[in-house]
Order: structure tokens, then sequence, then C-alpha cells
């Protein structure tokens, strides 16, 4: 112990060594000279002391200011400067994986030194540290992974959580669990950073832990709404009439209880105007089949001519366009690359911002661009606080931004475009006056932004809880209501108990409530219970190759389009792809098309010949590759393997993978003279999206089907079927894992009761008797 001690004496000093001499150097004079310009530099002092004297602060200061990249160094270079700096261990977590990326190579430049020296980082599939890492940025996963087998986070003095404003579910989370820990870890510090004013509710969380505000400067920001822009243009916006029409004053008040007619009404009118606005760049045919391909592109025509606008008639500075999602970006992106004025590299320098992005991509985005180049960056919401481009002066923003949502009732999630709040809106302008006055365009009108929410809801109480409960088991952290019941906002009881339930029914859960080998393995693979357990099986079937597709393409935005005006021919170019029944095996066969066509260069074509959306079957490739990986992670796949599982087309074991992983998601078929209906035992009657292969059917000769989804609209409709047999259903309709048989027999007694095949339920106790024999030897 002595000796050890003498060791990381002796490396404290040469920390310290080091410190002093890159703050000597003519370069570090120059980064502490940038750093002191920080409006957190100024609060350096207050915020050592106030973490020295309290066990839990709360940190909040506008975007920008320098709590990601200062507040962590400060207390890395204090631990340095009083040669404690071997033994200190700082982790700081960001809700994204870039953003801990990029944070971790400007804080290591900040210091003179490479990523992996004293600052390192981690997130999932990837990082760098090194032996004398103190300062770690990780994705809240990646701590709460931590957590799992070091409960106390031993060696670990200071804990920094990230952007907790956004109130993601894993920050929410892991905020539970810290509270619960700190008691058993007298001496960690635990720091809470924000961008926004809700400091309050965190302060009260935490017994009254103390805030300290870093105070902020920003320069005006004239803004712009649609009617604003519309009018510039010279087309008067036609859209005041029309809310009008509906009686502006009513629609608001009343949607306030219908917050899902309310979004479709704004929705439509915006599109409406700017349908109305005629757009003279555009030539109409690309502008109808834009709009018919997706409806969220049909913005585009105002972003382009706006962009144009600045470019040409005003002062130099950035622009950071706010759009909804990565598929957006990148079609904006190509559409605007030949584009005369915004495609001539010689004038516009042109990037993308998103989640998924390259480092070297990112790169980019923080560089000046060359003198009379202006720089425009397409962006989704992570600009908004988690990364600051520091010339911004002009700022698009285009209101929406995809957010889970989940509807407890009907137990459907959804990644959807959504309205953003007020405050992102906000925050969203704010980005144009950073380094002096600027602009903002809101891309909808002002009547549009009033009745936008005040906060966004919490993840934790508008998406399903499933992995969150499993983490919940893993953890070890006790009963999942009591726990979840601690939570800053709890989430509704019942959707809560449908959690359980679910992952009862689908054996990751035994009846106590306890985790099995399959939940454990599915707490291992971080998608939804239902793909994971899709993942499982086709690894061990050796039939992962369709697999993956199915499960990448149950991720992604639905890749078959179905434009309004000509659904008819959309729908049969998806049935083509099918004579069996699924439409998990159409996506498949869609996939194999296209990476044929895309080997002779054709991609593009076929997609457009078979109204398949490019970007999806693109997303669907790197999916592909990234499960793979985790299943090598998990275990599952040898991991010398390089190459997918054969691809063997054995269509009967492909379905059954999929019943396994859909399964409770059955309904019966019941077949009359000249068609057939659908029956699930929870809402009786159901009906196909008519997008599914089987709704163009008239017979399906299998007895059920599984299916991912069902909404509810004025009746309940599936989305995406797969027909699978009798015996596939006894056999794969539920969990293998032997605890659960009772449970499982007994729902699916409850399922061939109530449709009336009780024959079959003997044939299955004898089929599962010798299954669960099989297993066990
Ligand atoms: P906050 O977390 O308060 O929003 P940050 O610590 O992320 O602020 O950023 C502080 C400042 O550091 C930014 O205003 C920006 O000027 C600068 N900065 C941050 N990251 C980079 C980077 N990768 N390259 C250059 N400058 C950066
Ligand atoms: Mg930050």
């Amino acid at each position: 112990k002595a000796v050890m001690e003498k060791i990381l004496f002796r490396r404290s000093l040469q920390l310290r060594d080091q410190l002093q001499a890159w703050q000597d150097s003519l370069e570090g004079r120059k980064m502490l000279e940038f750093r002191k310009s920080l409006p957190a530099y100024r609060e350096k002092d207050a915020i050592l002391t106030t973490v020295s004297q309290n066990q839990v602060v709360i940190i909040s200061g506008e975007t920008g200011c320098g709590k990601t990249t200062q507040i962590p160094q400060f207390i890395l270079e204090s631990e340095i400067e009083s040669g404690r700096g071997a033994v200190c261990n700082i982790i700081c977590t960001q809700p994204r994986r870039i953003s801990a990326m990029s944070v971790s190579e400007r804080v290591a430049s900040e210091r003179g030194e490479k990523l992996g020296e004293c600052v390192g980082y981690k997130v999932r599939l990837e990082g760098i540290k090194g032996r004398d890492t103190h300062l770690l940025f990780c994705t809240t996963g990646i701590l709460l992974r931590r957590l799992l087998c070091d409960r106390n986070l031993k060696g670990i003095t200071h804990v920094i959580v990230d952007e907790i404003h956004e109130r993601g579910m894993n920050e929410d989370f892991l905020l539970i669990v810290l509270k619960d820990l700190l008691p058993r870890r007298p001496e960690l510090r635990l720091i809470l950073m924000s961008a926004t004013l809700d400091a309050e509710l965190f302060s009260s969380y935490f017994d009254g832990a103390p805030i300290l505000r870093i105070p902020g400067f920003a320069y005006p920001v004239q803004t712009h709404f649609l009617e604003n822009i519309l009018e510039m243009t010279g087309y008067r916006l036609t859209l005041y009439n029309q809310i009008d029409d509906y009686g502006q004053e009513k629609m608001w008040r009343t949607s306030k209880q219908a917050p899902r007619k309310r979004k479709s009404q704004i929705a439509s009118a915006v599109e409406d105007a700017l349908r109305a606005a005629d757009f003279k760049e555009y030539s109409p045919q690309t502008r109808e089949s834009l709009s018919c391909w997706n409806p969220d592109c049909i913005g585009f025509n105002l972003i382009e001519y706006l962009l144009c606008y600045i470019c040409e008639n005003e002062k130099p500075g950035a622009v950071l366009v706010f759009m909804t999602g990565w598929d957006d970006i990148s079609s904006l992106k190509d559409k605007l690359s030949s584009h005369p004025i915004l495609g001539d590299p010689s004038r516009v320098l042109l990037l993308a911002c998103h989640g998924s992005m390259a480092s070297s991509e990112q790169k980019l985005i923080f560089d000046d661009p060359k003198e009379g180049v202006r720089k425009i960056v397409l962006a989704t919401n992570i600009a908004e606080t988690s990364i600051t481009i520091n010339d911004v002066v002009f700022v698009l923003d285009c209101g929406k931004a995809k957010e889970t949502s989940y509807d407890a009732l009907n137990n459907t999630p959804c990644l959807l475009p959504s309205w953003i709040s007020k405050v992102s809106a906000q925050q969203r302008r704010g980005r144009a006056g950073r380094v002096q006055p600027g602009q903002c365009y809101h891309l909808y009108p002002r009547c549009v932004y009033e009745a936008f929410a005040e906060y966004q809801l919490p993840e934790i109480l508008r998406t399903p809880l499933q992995s969150l409960c499993l983490q919940i088991k893993s953890l070890k952290l006790g009963s999942i209501s009591e726990f979840l019941s601690r939570a800053l906002q709890s989430p509704e009881f019942l959707a809560v108990q449908n959690a359980i339930e679910y992952l009862k029914i689908i054996g990751a859960l035994d009846e106590k409530e306890n985790l099995t080998v399959l939940g454990r393995y599915l707490t291992v693979l971080p998608v939804e219970p239902k793909l994971g357990k899709m993942l499982i099986l086709g690894s061990i079937f050796n039939c992962l190759d369709p697999i993956l597709t199915i499960v990448a393409g149950l991720s992604v935005r639905d890749p078959f389009l179905t434009p309004l005006d000509k659904k008819d021919l959309a729908e049969a170019a998806k049935s083509q792809f099918s004579r069996d029944y699924s439409d998990h095996l159409a996506l498949v066969q869609a996939y194999e098309g296209w990476k044929d066509a895309e080997r002779d260069f054709a991609g593009y074509d076929y997609c457009w010949k078979n109204f398949i959306s490019v970007q999806s079957m693109k997303a669907i490739d790197s999916l592909r590759k990234e499960f793979f990986s985790l299943l090598k992670d998990a275990g599952l796949v040898d991991s010398n393997t390089t190459t997918y599982n054969s691809w063997s087309y054995e269509e009967r074991l492909i379905r059954a993978v999929i019943c396994y992983g859909l399964y409770p998601g059955i309904a019966s078929v019941v077949h009359n003279e000249k068609s057939f209906s659908l029956k699930t035992m929870e809402d009786g009657q159901v009906l196909l999206y008519s997008n599914s292969v089987n709704a163009r059917e008239s017979k399906i000769p299998y007895p059920w089907l599984v299916f991912n989804e069902k909404i509810k609209v004025n009746a309940v409709f599936l989305r995406d079927s797969t027909a699978v047999s009798d015996s596939v259903l006894l056999l794969f309709g539920g969990s293998i894992s032997k605890g659960d048989t009772d449970g499982h027999l007994k729902m699916l007694g409850g399922y061939l009761e109530f449709f009336m095949k009780p024959d079959v339920a003997e044939i299955y106790q004898s089929l599962r008797r010798e299954l669960d024999e099989f297993i066990q030897t």
C-alpha cells in the first residue's frame, strides 16, 4: 500500500508539472486566453468552492458558456494542482455519443494532449481511454452499464451529469440510482449541468442542493415567422385566411384537450400554405414528386429559397438550419448540392450535423470556412444545446424534432416528427446571437408557435418502459414500480404495469418479476426486447442475415413509400416482393434486390421504380453492421466471424424467428366465402393497413398473423404482419425459457380456447415437453 501511495504521489507531481508546462507554453497561453473569455471561467472559483462544500451542486448557464468543456476541466485542474491528480476520477455523462466524442477531443486539445492521455471517452462499441485517464466523457448508457458491475462506483470521485434539462429517460433513471448511491459514498461529488432554467426542480429533488447560475450574454436576434418570410418573398400568406376560416381562437382553445388533432391541423395548415406559395426556382415536376414522396419535404423549397436569399443579400456569418432528422438532412443536402449557388463549393460550405456522423465530419463544423465562403450547417436538435457552432448568425428553424411518444392505453410506441416546445424554439433562436446580432427564421406562423407546449414532456413519461424495466431488473434495483415511484416525475401506473406484463409474456421476467436467462441476454442488447429476441434466435438458428435486415427495417422509417396520389402503384410495387404472406419477408426481398442493384450502380433507379426509400435502405445497411457487432459483443455470435450467416432463404425458419419476436402480437385469420377477417383477443375485429402485402390477398393459407404494431385510429389497424402456422405459433410464440412454461401455456391456452382450437393445445403440451427436455440436455 505504501509503495502504491508513493507511485500515485509521484504521478500526481508529474501531472502538476505537465499542466504548468502547458500553461507556460505559447500555445497553452493562447488557449487559456480563449478559455478565460468564456462566461464559465469567471465563475471558476465559486464553482470549485461550492463543489468542495456540497455533495450535490446544480449548475445552469446559456448554451456555449463553457459548462461542458470547462467545468470538468476546472475540477481536474484543481485536483491536479492540489496534488491529487493521480487519484481523482471524474466521469462526465452526455446524452449522445457524438457529444461525448467531440467534447472529449476538444478538452484534450485545450490541454495540449492527445485523446487517451488525461482525457478519454467511451461510447457504445467505441472508446479511447488510457491507464492515466482521469476525466472520462461517456454516454449516460455507459455509466448505467458500469453500475451493473460496480454498484458503488468505486474509485470515482466526481460524477457530472450534463444536459439534464433534456430529461432523457436514461438521465432521469441515472438520477434515481445516484440519489440512492450518495449516502453510501459520502465523499462522492455529483454535479448536474443544465442549459435552461428548470434548476429548482432538480434542486428540490436533491434536498435543496445549491444552484449556481452562470450569467450569459447574448446579442439581439431578429425573429421572423412564416408570414413575415412569405411576405418577404412577395407572396402574401393565405394561411391566415385559412386559419381564420377555422376560427383561430376556437381552434387553439379546443386543441389543448386534443393534442393529436391539434398537431395534424397545424401540420396541414402549414403545408397548405407552403403549397400555396409558388417558388420560382422550382420546376413543378420536382416539387410534385417531392411533395408526394415525403410530406416533410414540403418545406425544402422554402429553406432553399431562404438560404439563397441569405447568401445573396446578407452580411457574412454561418447559417444553422434545424431539421427534423437524419433522413431529411441527407435528402436536402443531396438536393442542395446540385444548386447553382448553394452547391458551389467556392461560395458555400455545406455541412450536416447529426447524431451518427463521423468525427472527421464533425471537425469541419467547428472550423472557420475560407474567406468568402459561407458555412451552412444542416442539423438535428443536437445543435440546440449540446454542440455549439461558433460563428452562427442566421438560424432557420423548421419547428419539428423526432420524438418518441407512447400511448399507454393502446400500448403503442412511435417515433414521429412532432412540434418542438417553446423553450426549444427559443433555444434555437438564441443560437443566432452568440457573436453578433443575428436573424432567426421560424418556418411556421406565429400562431403555431403560440400553440407549442411550454416544455417538452420528459421522455420517461412518453415512451414505453419495457427496456427501462429490464434495466432496473438487471441492476438489481428491487421492485420496478417502487423504484420508478422515486423518479423526478413518475410514469403512469398503467404504463409501468403494461411494461411488466409484456416482459412476463415474452419470457424476459418470470412470475416473481425476476430476470430470466432470456431477459439477461436482452439487457445486453440495447434494442427493443422484441427485436432483441429476433436477433438472439436468428443467431442460434443460423439465419441471421435476413433477420438483421428485418430488425434494421423495423428500426427505421417505413422503407416502402406510399405517395398519396400513386397509392395503387406503390402498393402493387410492394406486393411483387412477396409471395409469402409476409411484410417482413417482402422487406428482405426488397433489400436484397437493392443490394444487387447497388452492385450494378443502379440502386437509385431500383428504389425509384419500386417506391422504396433510398435513405431507409442505406440506414438498414449500416444498422445491420451495428447489430452484428452488438451480437458479437454479447457473445451470441463468434467474435471471429466476419460474414453474417450464409444467406439461406429457409422461409419457414425465418417465419418462426419473426413469430418468436412479435409474440404476443397475434391475430387469428377467419376465412369466409370471398375473403377473410382478422381478430385479436383484446380488440375483436381488426383491419390491415392498406400497404400490407396481406391486405391485397383474398385468402391467407395460414391460421394466424403475427404483427409488430397495432394502431387505433377509428378502428384498430395492424401494421407489418407475417402469416404463421399453428405449429410455429405453438413452438415459438412465447419464450423457450423453462421457468416460464406455465405462464406461457396459460396465455396460449387462453388464445386457443378463445379461438376454439382446443385440439391443438394437446399437441402443444407434448411438443413443449419434448422441447423442454431437449433444452435441459
Ligand atoms: P456549454 O456546455 O456551456 O454549452 P461548451 O463547453 O460546449 O458550452 O462550449 C464552450 C465554448 O467552447 C463554445 O462556445 C465554443 O466556442 C467552444 N468549443 C466547444 N467545442 C469546440 C470545438 N470542438 N472546437 C472549437 N471550439 C469549441
Ligand atoms: Mg454543453
